[in-house]
């Protein structure tokens, strides 16, 4: 098992890539923290999960500070560590600039950008404190190469790129490495809505011709979560397919 006893904080586990994780992590020996606003949908991870594996479910809006102080204090006091924070919960809340309300690009930027800034602090003086961790930031290909409607969006998955690379740099001589996975199509509720036009278009842009599954994602998480990796620090990981090239 590629994470036994590792202690896993996941943000957005109730759904598409962050509940795949969960399963996947749950079944490589490691102790799941399904951190969600979504009660139902995290209950159900965390049920699937005990079937043969550890973890629990607590209820956090990464929007919200005391809650995500909550979760990091929570998790401590009943696993005694952290050791992964994967920072995986996101919106879209897509439109054109000149039509975009003020309340939809505040949300995006809200839960994309400031949720992980508050979930990083929550957890990074325990790791600190630990001498060792390991966090892992959502990004997209849309932070990387744009994509239009979404001037939101793009703006937090690429501000999250910056995030990523200076706490590599500020952190690294702490023990924690910190990287962010750009994840490019995939098939997930947040994609169900897109039109099957423009899904088809994708899939014929794609060189591997075909979209994303949430566990090619969870698949690129798990490396880096892993001691394999530990000399991955600051990496941007595109999983996409070769999309973009
Ligand atoms: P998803 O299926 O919509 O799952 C996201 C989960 O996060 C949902 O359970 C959602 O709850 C939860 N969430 C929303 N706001 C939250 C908040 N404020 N605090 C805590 N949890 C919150 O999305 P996904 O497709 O798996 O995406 C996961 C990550 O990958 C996101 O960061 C996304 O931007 C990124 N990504 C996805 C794709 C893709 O093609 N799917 C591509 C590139 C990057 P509700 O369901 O109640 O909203």
């Amino acid at each position: 098992m590629r994470l036994e006893n590792k202690v896993v904080v996941i943000t957005g586990a109730g759904s598409g890539i962050g509940k795949e994780t969960a399963l996947l992590f749950a079944k490589e020996g490691a102790k799941v923290v399904v951190a969600d606003v979504n009660e139902k949908a995290g209950e159900e991870t965390v049920e699937q999960i005990r079937k043969n594996g550890e973890g629990f479910f607590i209820k956090l809006d990464v929007t919200n500070r005391e809650q995500s102080k909550q979760m990091a204090k929570t998790t401590l006091e009943k696993y005694g560590k952290i050791d992964v924070l994967i920072n995986n919960a996101g919106i879209v809340q897509d439109a054109f600039v000149s039509k975009m309300t003020e309340q939809q690009w505040d949300r995006v930027i809200d839960v994309n950008l400031k949720g992980v800034f508050n979930c990083i602090q929550s957890v990074v003086e325990i790791m600190m404190n630990q001498g060792s961790g390991v966090i892992i930031n959502t990004s997209s290909i849309v932070g990387l190469n744009g994509n239009v409607g979404q001037v939101n969006y793009a703006a937090t998955k690429a501000g999250l790129i910056g995030m990523t690379k200076t706490l590599a740099k500020e952190l690294g001589k702490k023990g924690i490495r910190v990287n962010a996975v750009a994840p490019g199509f995939i098939a997930t509720p947040m994609t169900a809505a897109v039109p099957e036009k423009i899904l088809e278009m994708m899939k014929e842009k794609t060189p591997l011709r075909r979209l994303g599954e949430p566990r090619d994602i969870a698949n690129a998480y798990l490396y880096l979560a892993s001691d394999e990796a530990n000399f991955v620090n600051g990496a941007v990981l595109c999983v996409d397919g070769g999309l973009v090239i």
